[in-house]
């Protein structure tokens, strides 16, 4: 973590994962000598979204670099929901590919849950599946969602023992919200989720010791709906116009924290912790598909 200008902390999610791939790219090297294979990772991309395109290269980059294997499949956005099931099947059998990940978001005529529900549950690396899912809300061992998994090992990071302190996290979203609440039980925080309906949010966010903001709406939470001394994670990616270019925010209005205990920053926050958490969750498939242990 480094010091900022500010009295708060921020979070520098970009060095954790830059540690933790180090360490992943030690721990793939050991793998790869005690079970004669290398860990391989399928990314599907449907279309030419320019976000999308982004994330499937960092993804690659990230994977090479800890020495795994990228396998990486490009369909075209009016691709049928039949040949992109097809190209999963295969990835599913193949035994190269230790963990398939669909990039979302998916073209309007393709089916998120059928496609995500087609991947065999051991290589699903994003942990959306509803197996996986259902295993994260029963305690049992999951691919857990890379995004609230990176989210929080950074405040475990920061705080160490989380028992007992009240969560907020301003998302029911199935990939952020929902997994994000899941893990912070495990870890014996008191949860509140909000979401578009919740009323007096403001109010709510004033509770927190630990605030998740994961909406997708520029800036939207205020310095003041933040209790002095509450760790902030600030999920959000959110593009804003600044003059003839665009730059990237967070949902939380980063400048107005300065009380805060510690917040991730928006770029170099949670982002650089979502792929990292991808690398291990594909080492975590690789180990469990060769029976082999950390
Ligand atoms: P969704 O649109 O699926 O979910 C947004 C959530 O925010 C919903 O639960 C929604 O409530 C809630 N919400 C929307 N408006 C409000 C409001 N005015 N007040 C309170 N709650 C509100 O988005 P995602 O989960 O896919 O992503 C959320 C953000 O996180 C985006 O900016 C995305 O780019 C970013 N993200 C970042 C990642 C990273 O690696 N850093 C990874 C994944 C996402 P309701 O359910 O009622 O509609």
């Amino acid at each position: 973590m480094n010091s900022a200008a500010s009295q708060s902390v921020r979070t520098d999610g970009k060095a954790f994962a830059a540690r933790m791939t180090t360490r992943l790219g030690k721990e793939v090297a050991e793998a790869v000598a005690k079970t004669g294979h290398v860990p391989g990772l399928a990314v599907v991309l449907v279309g030419e979204d320019p976000a999308s395109q982004v994330y499937v290269r960092a993804k690659h980059r990230a994977t090479v670099t800890a020495g795994m294997q990228s396998f990486e499949h490009r369909l075209p956005s009016d691709a049928s929901e039949a040949s992109l099931l097809n190209l999963i099947s295969n990835l599913n059998a193949d035994p190269a590919v230790s963990g398939v990940l669909v990039q979302l978001l998916l073209p309007s005529h393709l089916d998120s849950t059928v496609v995500i529900g087609a991947i065999d549950p051991a290589k699903d690396v994003d942990g959306f599946h509803v197996i996986n899912a259902g295993r994260l809300a029963t305690g049992q061992d999951a691919l857990v969602p890379c995004t609230p998994l990176g989210c929080l090992m950074l405040l475990q990071d920061h705080l160490g023992d989380l028992s007992g302190l009240h969560a907020v996290v301003v998302s029911r979203s199935n990939i952020v919200g929902k997994p994000m609440a899941q893990l912070l039980l495990g870890a014996n925080c008191t949860v509140t989720l909000a979401h578009s309906r919740s009323r007096d949010l403001p109010s709510i966010c004033q509770t927190a010791d630990i605030l998740v903001a994961a909406v997708g709406r520029p800036e939207m939470i205020l310095g003041d709906w933040i209790k002095p001394g509450a760790t902030v994670i600030d999920v959000g990616i959110n593009r804003v116009p600044q003059g003839d270019v665009t730059r990237l925010v967070g949902d939380v209005a980063f400048d107005e924290t300065t009380h805060v205990a510690a917040i991730t920053p928006v770029p170099g926050g949670v982002g650089p912790m979502t792929i990292a958490c991808l690398l291990q969750n594909t080492l975590t498939a690789f180990r469990r598909q060769h029976g082999a242990t950390a």
